[in-house]
């Protein structure tokens, strides 16, 4: 019976262990690809002031079209991770998308947010790369954030020194760093007094889906807190995932003055983002 249930075992686990493997190694070989044939893209979302929903900056998503559909970066982004190739994509999503905001910046004065691996950050030459990146596209150090997952800040200590220095080196240079989907990790407010970060952007959890009826009580306590703290701190805090009118006007009201969602504009390429500046920058663009 023993032998029947381990055979039994073994042929229950083995497929998913296999289709796992598989998926990864397909996505892994496609990947390595994906850059010389052309399958890589970078579209954009605005971020937006409140409560006027004027874009002030646009956060760079890389998307991957191979050929039979689109993959998205959850499925990819943790694989190129792995396997390190996100060193030399994400070189290639932050030449393209300063590219890209540079003509931004210069018509409305728009920052550009790029996100960044952790084996970015660890790679040794990273700051060096990012300035000669600027230099080459022109866009400013100060219209440049980078937007570093919280998991990063609350790794061992050791572990982080050399990356919260890297970032200490790069803000030295005025380029500002966020921290994405803040809330998700397990940062103490007050551990972010000690961090070399500009921004916090609140992760889409914390913004509530039903705003009806939740004029009481603690419903918001979190994002109220971050907000406070963000202003005490002079850090703004950028609302992640606003998909309704409800959800701006609350954000709002809870003292939220940046915010990022599908309510406002859906990431997308380069002449989305021209209609997005026409339809909510209309003065600038006149
Ligand atoms: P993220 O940095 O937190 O980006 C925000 C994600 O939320 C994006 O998903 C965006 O399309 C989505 N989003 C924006 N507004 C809304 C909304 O109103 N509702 C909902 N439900 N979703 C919204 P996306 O583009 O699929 O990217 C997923 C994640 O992949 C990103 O999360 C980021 O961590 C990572 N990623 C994307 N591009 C890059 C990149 O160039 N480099 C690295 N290292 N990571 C990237
Ligand atoms: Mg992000
Ligand atoms: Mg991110
Ligand atoms: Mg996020």
């Amino acid at each position: 019976a023993a032998k029947r249930a381990g055979r039994d075992r073994v042929s229950v686990y083995r497929p998913e262990l296999r289709t796992a493997r598989e998926t990864f190694t397909r996505i892994s070989a496609g990947l390595r690809h994906a850059v010389e044939r052309g399958e890589l893209a970078v579209h954009y979302q605005p971020v937006v002031e409140l409560p006027s929903a004027r874009i002030v900056a646009v956060e760079a998503l890389l998307r991957w079209t191979p050929p039979g559909g689109s993959v998205p970066p959850l499925d990819f982004i943790p694989v190129a991770e792995e396997t390190g190739m996100i060193v030399p994509i994400g070189a290639w999503v932050l030449e393209r998308a300063c590219r890209d905001a540079k003509a931004w910046h210069d018509r409305h004065g728009t920052s550009l947010t790029v996100n960044v691996s952790v084996r970015q950050l660890a790679e040794p030459g990273f700051a060096e790369q990012v300035l000669r990146t600027l230099a080459t596209t022109g866009l400013p150090a100060g219209a440049l954030v980078l937007e570093i997952t919280e998991s990063v800040f609350v790794g061992v200590a050791d572990d982080a020194a050399p990356l919260l220095a890297a970032l200490d080196g790069l803000r030295a240079h005025g380029i500002r760093v966020a921290i994405d989907d803040f809330g998700t990790g397990y940062s103490s407010l007050s551990y972010l007094t000690q961090l070399p970060v500009d921004i916090l952007k609140i992760d889409r959890s914390f913004v509530p889906t039903d705003t009806a009826g939740s004029g009481s009580g603690d419903d918001h306590a979190f994002t109220r807190a971050v907000l406070q703290l963000g202003t005490s701190r002079q850090l703004p805090a950028i609302a992640e995932g606003i998909e309704t009118q409800d959800q701006a006007r609350l954000l709002h009201d809870l003292g939220c003055r940046l915010a990022q969602g599908y309510h406002f504009a859906r990431p997308g390429p380069v002449a989305d983002v021209d209609a997005a500046f026409l339809r909510l920058n209309p003065a600038l663009t006149a």
